[in-house]
């Protein structure tokens, strides 16, 4: 590049870590801004003032997550367990038991999901309700248009108009929602619940297997990561809260301001959650004279609970990843036996538990001894051996609206990767984007889309490699050919009269 070009990253997530580490191997002059004392975002993990290593939850890998797997084979990293068995609890004890799909005989998509998952008690009758919603499965191709059509219904009405029975809704949608979107079905919109839905489960038949990191990601993967990024030039400054963007007359982006500096760019990619960008807003006048952003004011976050208990004694575990559903009406949660994921546990005496509890509003300001009775008194319920073990240290991490909610009506709300400034660049889990992955694996491939769009504004570098997800398979194509067919001919003669 005859002039190296400036670009600032805000926020240091797998968006931002993923846009700056791209562009910082295509020459480019990065600076990654990040509020936290670390990078890493959701996924920072760090060391306790007694040398505990804790992080702000546990995070799956799932089988489709392959554009994270490349990274961390290009960085030459092994930080993953195998894949791992799960389990899901509900106060009555065991209700399911997922088996490692990947090494069972493959079935047409859904017929592995249905037929290999355990469900404990769960009568087929109710299993068989979900039937009817083979149609959606079909009718929600992740197109725009698909969206427009059930984002403004909740998941629980979706479920509810197909048919299911509430028993299939309570013990498996429900518990699936709290889990992959952090929030009950009420407040679910249907096209994130279908999209989610198929991306981790319906797919493919080894799209549930999934595998953990072996320590926190941040050790494990963000630490090279960042090294990588520094070794080509690049600055990860943590501590700089960003407060406003400076535009010039022409409407394009010359600064970022943090903390009272200003940080000089050619190009801007914002990389922060909803609840980041809204904070953003609140103290950039620029930024709220742009309508887009003005309008994130429509969005939200989800507050979620990272607990972590150390234990006297060791208790076997019948899986080390647990779902739990049926303790609170609003609130799902996890557990996982550090113990069997983490090198750092595997020869400790005692058990190391992390509990983590999604949309867990009503447990944000409880006292961490009011917290840490109530996650043994519920582990207790599903291993009872837990009730006379004794917690001798813990960690409670409280990230309030933390996650993005994919509320019922957002998505008209959200961003794509392009705004109206020209040379400020979109990534995060939330962005618009048409790959159809979730979660980290979006938000990574968020940032490999932002510094993509920064090397075609520049007309400099090699543009990242985007792994597509696996394609649909060949009678799921052969149902939404047929099905978008029947929509285009209808649209003839059908006036445009009711509501999508
Ligand atoms: C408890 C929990 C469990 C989860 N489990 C999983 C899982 O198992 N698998 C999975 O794939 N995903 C999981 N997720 C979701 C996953 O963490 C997110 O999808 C992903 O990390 C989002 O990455 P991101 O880069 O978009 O945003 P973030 O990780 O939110 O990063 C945004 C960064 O921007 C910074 N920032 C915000 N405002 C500013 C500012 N003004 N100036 C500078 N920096 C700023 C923030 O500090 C943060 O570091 C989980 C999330 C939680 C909370």
């Amino acid at each position: 590049m005859p002039e190296q070009k400036q670009v600032t990253v805000v926020g240091a997530g797998w968006a931002g870590l993923g846009a700056a580490y791209h562009l910082t191997q295509q020459g480019y002059k990065v600076t990654l801004l990040e509020a936290g004392s670390y990078p890493g975002g959701l996924v920072a993990g760090w060391k306790t003032p007694n040398g505990n290593s804790v992080e702000g939850g546990i995070h799956g890998f799932w089988y489709p997550y392959q554009n994270i797997f490349a990274l961390v084979r290009e960085l030459g990293l092994n930080p993953f367990t195998s894949f791992t068995r799960s389990c899901q609890y509900s106060p009555a004890g065991v209700e399911v038991e997922s088996p490692i799909f990947q090494d069972l005989p493959k079935l047409p998509t859904p017929l592995g999901t249905f037929i290999y998952t355990k469900f404990k008690r769960l009568p087929l009758i109710d299993r068989l309700s979900a039937l009817p919603l083979l149609y959606t499965l079909v009718d929600f191709d992740n197109s725009d248009q698909a969206w427009r059509r059930y984002d403004k219904i909740t998941a629980r009405e979706l479920f509810k108009d197909f048919g299911v029975s509430a028993r299939l809704y309570k013990e498996a949608f429900e518990p699936m929602l709290l889990v992959g979107l952090f929030a009950p079905g009420e407040m679910c919109s249907a096209a994130a619940a279908l999209g989610m839905l198929y991306y981790f489960i319906l797919a493919h038949q080894p799209n549930f297997d999934v595998v953990w990191c072996r320590g926190t990601v941040g050790q494990k993967i963000f630490k090279p990561l960042v090294e990588r990024i520094e070794k080509a030039g690049g600055r990860v400054l943590t501590n700089r809260r960003v407060q406003d963007i400076i535009v010039d007359h022409d409407g394009k982006a010359t600064g970022i301001v943090a903390e009272n500096e200003v940080f000089y760019s050619d190009a801007v990619v914002f990389a922060v959650s909803v609840n980041g960008i809204k904070k953003i807003l609140s103290s950039s006048p620029t930024l709220q004279s742009c309508q887009e952003f003005s309008n994130l004011n429509n969005l939200g976050g989800i507050d979620v609970l990272a607990t972590r208990l150390w234990f006297d004694r060791k208790i076997q575990t019948r899986h080390p990843s647990n779902a739990c559903f049926g303790f609170n009406p609003t609130t799902g949660w996890t557990f996982f036996d550090l113990n069997r994921l983490q090198d750092e546990y595997y020869d400790l005496p005692g058990s190391v538990i992390e509990a983590d509890f999604y949309h867990a509003n009503q447990f944000l300001y409880l006292s961490d001894e009011e917290i840490i009775s109530i996650v043994k008194r519920d582990l207790a319920t599903c291993l009872p051996e837990f009730h006379k073990a004794k917690v001798i240290d813990s960690s409670i991490i409280r990230v309030a609206g933390g996650v993005t909610h994919f509320a019922p009506g957002s998505y008209q709300y959200m961003l794509p990767a392009r705004t109206s400034i020209e040379n400020v660049f979109m990534s995060g889990d939330w962005i618009v984007n048409n790959h159809g992955s979730w979660s980290q694996e979006k938000a990574y491939v968020t940032g490999l889309e932002a510094a993509n769009l920064v090397i075609d504004y520049f007309g400099h570098g090699s543009k990242a490699k985007i792994i597509a997800v696996e394609p649909d398979e060949p009678h799921i194509q052969w149902a939404r050919s047929i099905n978008a067919t029947v929509r285009d001919f209808s649209k003839n003669f059908l006036p445009g009269f009711w509501l999508p």
